[in-house]
């Protein structure tokens, strides 16, 4: 057996446990297959141990590796998105993840438009308010957000997704993975789905997210080893 459909199978083992700690059906749980930096035969092997839903952190990698593996992948963008590439993925991606600011939802939605499509986003908060990563952590500061992007006809928010911190207790990101939930679920929860998407949790911390409720996890290198950012 391959070493990709090896950790695969312990990954989802983990989210089922973690599944029946909390009471949750695993089936409302996606692994999402972070692939950014990895060759599209190491995707491929994914693909034919069952896996569906990929991951990538920017545009042209992504752009590239689509049409060189199978249609029915679904796709993820999960990475800070300039407003000049969206018209690339708009109506290709299944969700985007990283939605911070109003501006970049209205270049969205107005790409979306232009496309004839309405496109899934999530918004993206930044919970430990770490100066290296994007969107707010500030409620109020959300909460006004999530109030004008739902004004937006082409796009619609579905959730929200955080990258909690890096850390090496997944414990300490317990914390971040409730807020997360409780936000979608409190005063707001009228404006996102009957399907609320709660995108949190990776390779360090993925079970602590699914105890706490995430919908989405983002695994990439539990499933293909360590990133190489120097080839
Ligand atoms: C790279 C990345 C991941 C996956 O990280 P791992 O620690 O390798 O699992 C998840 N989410 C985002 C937004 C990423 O950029």
């Amino acid at each position: 057996m391959g070493r990709i459909r090896e950790n695969l199978d312990q990954i989802q083992n983990n989210i089922n446990s973690a599944c029946i700690r909390a009471g949750r059906d695993p089936s409302e749980v996606t692994l999402i297959n972070v692939s950014k930096t990895k060759p599209v035969e190491m995707l491929q092997e994914a693909y034919e141990a069952g896996s569906r839903h990929f991951g990538e952190n920017r545009v042209q990698e992504l752009t590239a590796k689509m049409p060189v593996l199978p249609e029915d992948i679904i796709w993820h963008m999960i990475g800070h998105l300039q407003t000049n590439k969206i018209r690339y993925i708009v109506g290709k991606v299944k969700l985007i993840h990283s939605v911070d600011s109003l501006h970049l939802a209205q270049a969205i939605d107005k790409e979306a438009e232009k496309a004839g499509c309405v496109q899934d986003i999530l918004l993206e908060m930044n919970l430990a308010e770490e100066a290296s990563k994007f969107g707010s952590g500030d409620p109020a500061k959300n909460a006004e957000l999530i109030r004008e992007i739902s004004g937006l006809s082409h796009i619609r928010l579905c959730g929200l997704m955080t990258v909690a911190p890096y850390v090496t207790d997944p414990e300490e990101n317990r914390v971040y993975f409730r807020q997360l939930h409780d936000f979608a679920y409190g005063e707001l929860r009228s404006f996102f789905p009957e399907k609320v998407i709660l995108s949190m949790g990776m390779s360090g911390d993925y079970a602590v997210a699914v105890e706490e409720g995430a919908t989405h996890v983002r695994v990439g290198t539990g499933i293909f080893g360590e990133r190489d950012y120097t080839i």
